[in-house]
């Protein structure tokens, strides 16, 4: 297969991550002579050396983030929205310098760095909204002259647990809407993109000046890898976990979280899947599909896998399919024309090997996934995106692999095709192209996707902020962002209240003393 198009670095990475860093205000002190090193994946040269926080930090932070709370959590909802509309500022004057520094440290093209800036501004626009709106509701009473009522109260510290690919949008999500909730926040950012961690908690603390009257460590940053996470997930002083990331991890933490009766959310992986029905417009589903499998270098956790083609129009879609992967740009994600960036690392790049030498030897018919820039930059891991066609839904098919490989499977009809779609463990995102009503119906009815997202005529990615974000199965059951997903962080409380001078109970049960 040709790829038309390769696409080399023109600037040295190092030098830009530093003074990108300086604009947005980032101490040296935090990423110059730490003991974590951290490596762009354009060129994988080490680019700083973070500072690491101790299971003894992690105790600290916890004990001001409860102070933090308890002083936040009195605030008026609507005045702690205020700060993060003064956040959604910051963001919104610093977004070349933030979304360039994602591209520099998690190897997105300029255009989804941007992306990412830009649903934190959304999430902050919804939060301060919401912070108007955290309604509880009234409810009728049995007994004569009683009220009932729910109410919404902050619930304490939460801990955000990030993962590489989304390394400053997913925290937004959790501590936008923390925040309003009267929460305060302790974030754990991937090991592999804490720099974009430290400029978003550099912008923060400037809101908070801006905001004035913030109590100290309300969000702080706990840099380091899964042992600061494990310390956040057990303390039992932190009552909500957020964590995003692998399944592997959501089981640890989930269980761990669980054994102490705290709550989690846990956003984990996905396994996502589209169906191509005979009636689908083929040229907009190839622009949707291409973007879903391709976009991000396979690197979202609702980046298509799993295409699932009606054999009536299989032939006509899948060459095409093939000429689109043949042609797309892939190497330094900052220069324009490039669609596909680097893996964020080596681990990445021998994962993809592995899954697509299992489906070698399952006879599969590959086009595309070898490794590209190898010469020019040794560390560095770039890949032409693999197209599997493959005979049948094998163990790796069923396999998140954190990779740009699309698995091509042929079916004969709707009911085939969403019997093969659910018969995977994960349940993050789903799509289905159609233009036959009967089939977008039945695909988003309680027979169809068995995923937190079902969407027609439209790829599994890049979903908005507005609605709740997140999937069931091993994708771990938590929601995120939009909708009613606030009240995850909140605790409710019913309420009832006696307004009259007797005292019925409940149920009818007396019990009557002199
Ligand atoms: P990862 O699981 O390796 O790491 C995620 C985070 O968990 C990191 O901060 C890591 O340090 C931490 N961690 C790891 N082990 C831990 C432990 N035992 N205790 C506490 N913390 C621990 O994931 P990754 O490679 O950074 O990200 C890719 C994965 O994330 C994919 O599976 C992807 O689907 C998933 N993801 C899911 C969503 C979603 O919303 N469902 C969003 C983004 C990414």
């Amino acid at each position: 297969m040709a790829t038309k198009d390769i696409r080399k670095a023109q600037q040295p990475v190092t030098e830009e991550v530093a003074h990108v860093l300086r604009t947005l205000g980032v101490p040296d002190s935090s990423w110059r002579n730490g003991t974590r090193p951290v490596r762009s994946p354009i060129t994988g040269e080490v680019v700083a050396h973070v500072a690491e926080a101790s299971a003894r930090d992690v105790a600290h932070a916890v004990d001001r983030s409860i102070a933090a709370f308890e002083a936040w959590r009195t605030v008026p909802a609507p005045r702690r929205g205020e700060l993060v509309r003064l956040l959604g500022e910051e963001l919104r004057a610093h977004k070349a310098e933030l979304g360039r520094l994602v591209t520099l440290e998690a190897g997105k093209i300029v255009s989804e760095g941007l992306g990412e800036v830009q649903e934190m501004i959304d999430i902050c626009d919804f939060a301060v909204g919401l912070s108007r709106q955290l309604y509880g509701l009234t409810i009728a009473s049995e007994r004569p002259g009683h009220r009932m009522m729910e109410s919404w109260h902050p619930v304490g510290p939460v801990g955000i647990i990030t993962a590489f690919n989304f390394p400053v949008a997913v925290w937004s999500w959790n501590a936008a809407l923390a925040l309003v909730c009267g929460d305060s926040v302790l974030w754990k950012p991937s090991e592999k993109t804490p720099l974009t961690a430290l400029a978003v908690q550099a912008l923060f603390e400037r809101a908070a000046v801006a905001f004035g009257g913030a109590p100290e460590g309300l969000s702080q940053l706990l840099v380091g890898g899964a042992e600061v996470g494990a310390a956040l997930t057990d303390d039992t002083r932190v009552p909500v976990i957020s964590a995003t990331g692998s399944t592997r991890m959501g089981r640890i933490v989930g269980e761990r979280v669980a054994r102490r009766f705290g709550r989690s959310i846990l956003e984990l992986g996905g396994n996502n899947a589209a169906i191509v029905c005979p009636s689908a417009d083929l040229d907009l589903a190839l622009r949707g599909i291409a973007f879903a499998a391709m976009g991000t270098a396979g690197q979202r956790c609702t980046t298509l896998r799993r295409l699932i083609v009606n054999e009536g129009v299989y032939e006509t879609l899948i060459p095409r399919l093939a000429r689109a992967y043949g042609s797309v740009g892939i190497g330094d994600p900052r220069e324009a024309g490039t669609l596909i960036g680097p893996l964020i690392d080596a681990a990445a790049y021998e994962g993809m090997q592995k899954a697509l030498a299992e489906a070698r030897a399952a006879g599969a018919r590959i086009h595309g996934g070898e490794r590209v820039l190898a010469a020019e930059w040794p560390d560095a891991y770039y890949v032409r995106p693999a197209l599997v066609e493959i005979d049948s839904q094998i163990d790796i098919v069923k396999h998140e692999t954190f990779a740009p490989i699309l698995y091509v499977l042929r079916c004969a009809g709707l009911p085939e095709a969403i019997k093969l779609h659910n018969a995977v463990p994960q349940g993050l995102s789903s799509s289905i192209f159609t233009n036959d009503l009967r089939e977008a119906e039945t695909f988003l009815s309680a027979e169809g996707s068995d995923c937190g997202i079902a969407n027609v005529n439209i790829g599994p990615s890049g979903a908005e902020i507005g609605g709740a974000f997140g999937g069931e199965k091993e994708t771990g059951g938590g929601r995120e962002s939009g909708s009613d997903a606030w009240k995850a962080y909140m605790r409710r409380a019913t309420n009832t209240i006696n307004y009259s001078r007797a005292l019925p109970l409940a149920q009818g049960v007396s019990f009557d003393i002199d």
